[in-house]
């Protein structure tokens, strides 16, 4: 008997008395929690440190290609389905610069409305009802909805706290594999946990994709905030090129979170595959930002070097800020996030302490618990961003030592 106390479901509109109107696949996706928690901060004027999100824009040069874009009349109409072949090229062009990787503009390079919409469309491509995609828990908000919207199911590998990071246990991956295993769904550099992948990690998460047959989902947004070693994409290793879609973003890269730019690399059979899903879901997205996301993508090395840099500082601040304040921290190695555990506060519960702490002291964070489905393993556990200018998160630091009084 359907649930007739659930939201959105009505009698009048469709006639069927008891069918809830949201599709059963995202029962329970309610409003995402990044939403939740930037209208919280919006209406208590709280210090966001939620939701992912610089609070300066990106290089005034490439906003400026933007707005050359627009008044010169480049993408104000359609683009190209694939995505205009200046940024094509480009992102070929970044991934053989930065990882010596080969992709053919033309055939392996898919222009996305965002990671997100890459995400969705390479799930919806690639799985059918029935299909297990293994991801690493805590998960993007976003994985589990698309696996769901695809009639898939997912089966989670938690990563768990090893010392003052999280760690991803090997066994347990190999034993998540099944006979239904469709795709592998992997996230290095991780949002929330700020884990890097450690290479010989990579290499045995390859090894198994090969040896089990699996297709691969690598979301690399993150790719160029590493602060210990260096960022190794899945698609580097032996047998991987051919299995595996690379996606990433411009919004993490160049602070144009709103501009919604991401894209796909991929073998031509695996990004025709993503490519037809994608048709569908926006057709194209994102005209004039397009041609300056491709001058973005060429910008120097010291451009890349001093945004990370300016990360890694500021991760250096805000961990010192919130150790100060009592909580458990580890230690992000990329991302611009950090995890932290509210236990010595006296927390037990983050989705509790996140709604009340603008309250408690004005400043708003994520509970990492809607990223799991073994909700224990992530209770206590609260995200803060460090993308902010120096002295917000220097004042947030102030406000969260409030906490301990
Ligand atoms: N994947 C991860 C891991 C993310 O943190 C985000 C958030 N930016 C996305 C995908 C979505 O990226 P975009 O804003 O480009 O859609
Ligand atoms: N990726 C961003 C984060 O993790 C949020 C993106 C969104 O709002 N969907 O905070």
């Amino acid at each position: 008997m359907a649930d007739m106390t659930a939201p959105h479901s009505s009698a009048d509109a469709s006639g069927s008395a008891c069918r809830p109107l949201l599709n059963r696949g995202l029962a329970g996706f309610g409003t995402t929690i990044f939403a939740e928690m930037s209208a919280l901060a919006a209406s208590t004027g709280s210090i966001n440190l939620g939701q992912g999100f610089p609070d300066t824009d990106g290089p005034a040069e490439i906003a400026e290609a933007a707005v050359r874009a627009l008044r010169d009349g480049r993408g104000n109409q359609y683009p190209p389905g694939p995505g205009v072949p200046e940024l094509r090229a480009a992102v070929a062009a970044h991934q053989q610069r930065f990882y010596g990787l080969g992709y053919d503009p033309d055939s392996e390079v898919l222009v996305t409305a965002g990671a997100t919409e890459a995400i969705a469309a390479s799930l919806l491509a690639l799985l059918e009802p029935g299909d297990e995609v293994i991801a690493l828990e805590p998960y993007y908000d976003s994985y589990a909805a698309c696996i769901a919207m695809a009639g898939a199911t997912r089966v989670p590998v938690t990563l768990r706290p090893e010392g003052d990071a999280f760690g991803l246990d090997l066994d347990e991956l190999r034993a998540a594999v099944g006979p239904r295993t469709r795709l592998l769904l992997l996230n290095t550099p991780h949002n929330p946990t700020g884990t890097v992948l450690p290479e010989a990690q990579l290499r045995a998460v390859a090894e198994l994709a090969v040896e089990r047959d699996l297709l691969v989902i690598t979301d690399e947004v993150y790719e160029h905030l590493v602060f210990e070693g260096a960022h190794v994409p899945l698609a580097s290793f032996p047998g991987m090129r051919e299995r595996t879609v690379t996606i990433s973003s411009a919004g993490k890269t160049f602070s144009f979170t709103g501009w919604k730019v991401g894209w796909v690399t991929a073998p031509p059979s695996l990004l025709t595959a993503v490519r037809t899903a994608k048709q569908f879901l926006t057709y194209v997205s994102s005209g004039p930002f397009q041609y300056a996301i491709a001058e973005a993508l060429a910008l120097p090395d010291s451009y890349y070097t001093a945004f990370r840099e300016d990360l890694r500082g500021k991760r250096d601040i805000l961990s010192a800020g919130l150790t100060a304040a009592g909580f458990r921290v580890f230690r992000p190695q990329g991302t611009y996030f950090i995890t932290t555990d509210i236990t010595p506060l006296g927390g037990t519960d983050g989705l509790e302490f996140c709604r009340t702490l603008p309250a408690r002291c004005g400043v708003v964070a994520i509970p990492n618990s809607v990223f799991y489905d073994d909700k224990d393993a992530g209770r206590a556990l609260v995200r803060f961003a460090f993308c902010k200018q120096q002295p917000v998160l220097e004042e947030a630091a102030e406000r969260l030592r409030t906490l301990a009084l």
